[in-house]
């Protein structure tokens, strides 16, 4: 499983809906950034996907 955050277009710690809501905490507010911290628990459940409002979040198998 590939996650993956477009830093062009991702709205950092003041959105972090993707941290909020991934039900396996794949995402970590790392200061001013969102990053993915615990990619090898994702389920592939597409919510991260569903809730970044810019499309910032992709999550692709490999
Ligand atoms: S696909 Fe689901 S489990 Fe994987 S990072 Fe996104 S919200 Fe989390
Ligand atoms: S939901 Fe999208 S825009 Fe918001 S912090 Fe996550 S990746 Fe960035």
């Amino acid at each position: 499983m590939a996650v993956t955050i477009n830093y062009d277009l991702c709205k950092g710690p003041d959105c972090a809906e993707c941290v909020n809501n991934c039900p396996m905490e794949v995402f970590e507010i790392d200061g001013d950034k969102v990053v993915v911290a615990r990619e090898d628990e994702c389920t592939y459940c597409g919510v991260c996907e569903d809730v970044c409002p810019t499309g910032a979040v992709k999550v692709e198998p490999e």
